[in-house]
């Protein structure tokens, strides 16, 4: 009984590993205590949705039990580390995915005093730090934490959040410019890994009618060999803790101060915290984004099954043979920053009947999926997100289908596609700012159109029209994929494309084909 808060409450799991256990936990609480759906977030994390508070305590506890011993972290603090998810047994992934357990483990509070948990001016949680957990009740920022002495942010937590990825060259299923901090393994010759290059300064959310606030891709900082990453991060983590902005919450993440001061004056000052100088940044290949859904193979005899799920919303049919596959073969998982879930360490002999299995739960034919839903995000905004301004993941397959039929309705193939992605309000989480189309909700079933990010996620898009009604959607973007059907280059992407020509010739194309 009592009131009907409504909780979301959000895991940590660096590179998306989940035990096999943890997965059959929350999909439990999900059924007994949430909306009967798991989301697979953004960050490689899980959020249960419509947790009451009532039941609150229950939940956490029943997922701390199941977690083991690593360290979560709340509120402002630095967000679940991202990897890439698969499970490679390539030495460099492996090393990424070490790596983040370790930023993981440095950035966690130390002390257990400042988990105390207040939602509502209630103490809701005194517990030794957990693994999981951030609670975010209709306001985030009702959770206070005490002051409490510890050794890296001291009695002052960071201004704001903080987000690491780590990835390996041109694997870009991090989306690492997204970040504050993102690393690249590098590798000798042999494959042996030997060092890092270091990017900082990246960040999605913004403000409308904030001009001063922007998103913004992080940018090369210098190269540092292995042994001596986490002092670099730790630095980096105490520039932002002493010169980041308090003042203004909207101003405080870490890629205003970066923009502010630039990366010469930045990478000076981390470098008197580091008490060495950075080496140059090393040259890369060019991003990919890869999504490995299906099977493949480890590389130690073993095989994992990458399975898309639509907005990374667990439901139904699908969640129930995700959880008989999971539970009969005891199948640890990997979450990926696609919302995508991987079965790992599957043995060959039981492919064929997971294969089986899944097939009939309707989870393992990309095929039937279009291929315009494998690249699209959306975050979970109305009416699950307190900050949304309008739909994203519930408006997203229809829109999706009606970019589809544009798509036919100019001449464009069926293998013809863009990444899309949808959100509720311009925070951001979903990295609407990175894709080729970004629908940002700017008002009642309205959205600000995004263009120009590329299909590796490694350029920034920019703002083309601002409240764009849904109705309107065949209006505004008809002509568009018209003019990327009839004049692209060969391969030339819709995002390459619509920043080739230009946004004020995409306009024209819109006037004259309203006047047609
Ligand atoms: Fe909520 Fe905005 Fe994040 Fe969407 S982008 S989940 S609406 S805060």
């Amino acid at each position: 009984g009592g009131k009907a808060y409504q909780f979301m409450l959000r895991t940590k799991q660096p590179s998306g590993k989940v035990s096999n256990k943890l997965y059959l936990v929350m999909d439990e609480l999900a059924d007994q205590f949430g909306i009967r759906t798991l989301r697979l977030t953004t960050r490689q994390t899980f959020q249960l949705h419509g947790v009451l508070k009532h039941n609150l305590k229950t939940v956490m506890s029943t997922i701390i039990k199941s977690m083991g011993s690593t360290l979560g972290a709340c509120g402002d603090l630095n967000r679940n580390v991202m990897a890439p998810a698969f499970p490679f047994t390539r030495k460099d992934y492996l090393f990424a995915q070490e790596t983040a357990d370790k930023i993981a483990a440095l950035l966690a509070p130390k002390a257990g005093s400042y988990y105390d948990m207040w939602v509502d001016g209630e103490k809701i949680m005194s517990a030794d730090p957990p693994d999981v957990i951030e609670v975010l009740n209709d306001n985030s920022r009702d959770i206070n934490f005490e002051d409490s002495p510890e050794p890296l942010y001291g009695t002052q937590f960071l201004p704001r959040k903080f987000k690491v990825a780590v990835t390996v060259p041109r694997d870009n299923s991090v989306d690492l410019l997204t970040n504050d901090v993102g690393l690249v393994v590098i590798s000798d010759d042999d494959g042996e890994p030997k060092g890092f290059n270091i990017y900082v300064g990246g960040g999605m959310g913004r403000t409308h009618r904030m001009e001063h606030t922007f998103p913004r891709l992080a940018e090369p900082m210098g190269y540092v060999a292995k042994e001596d990453i986490l002092y670099v991060v730790k630095a980096i983590v105490a520039t932002q803790r002493d010169y980041g902005r308090r003042d203004d919450r909207r101003m405080s993440r870490m890629k205003y101060l970066v923009h502010e001061w630039g990366i010469g004056k930045f990478r000076a000052i981390v470098e008197q915290y580091y008490g060495k100088q950075l080496q140059p940044f090393q040259e890369l290949p060019p991003w990919e984004f890869k999504s490995y859904l299906g099977w493949h193979e480890q590389g130690n005899g073993l095989h994992f099954c990458g399975i898309h799920i639509d907005n990374g919303r667990v439901k139904d049919v699908a969640k129930r043979t995700l959880r008989e596959v999971i539970e009969k073969y005891k199948l640890n998982i990997r979450l990926t920053p696609n919302q995508n879930l991987i079965l790992c360490d599957v043995r060959p002999g039981w492919k064929q009947e997971i294969s089986r299995s899944l097939r009939q739960g309707g989870l393992l034919h990309p095929r039937w999926v279009d291929t315009l839903n494998l690249t699209s995000m959306a975050c979970p905004a109305l009416p699950l997100c307190p900050l949304a301004i309008t739909e994203a993941e519930r408006g997203a397959p229809d829109i999706l289908r009606r970019i589809r039929k544009m798509f036919e309705n100019v001449g464009l193939k069926a293998s013809d596609t863009l990444v899309v992605r949808f959100t509720g309000c311009p925070n951001g989480c979903a990295r609407p700012y990175m894709a080729e189309l970004g629908f940002v909700g700017d008002g009642p079933n309205s959205y600000q159109i995004w263009l120009g990010g590329a299909s590796n996620q490694s350029r920034l898009a920019q703002t083309f029209m601002e409240k764009v009604k849904l109705q309107d959607f065949e209006k505004v973007l008809t002509p568009l994929f018209h003019a990327w059907k009839t004049q692209r280059f060969t391969g030339e992407s819709f995002g390459e494309f619509s920043m080739r020509v230009g946004f004020e010739e995409l306009q024209h194309h819109i006037a004259d084909w309203t006047e047609t």
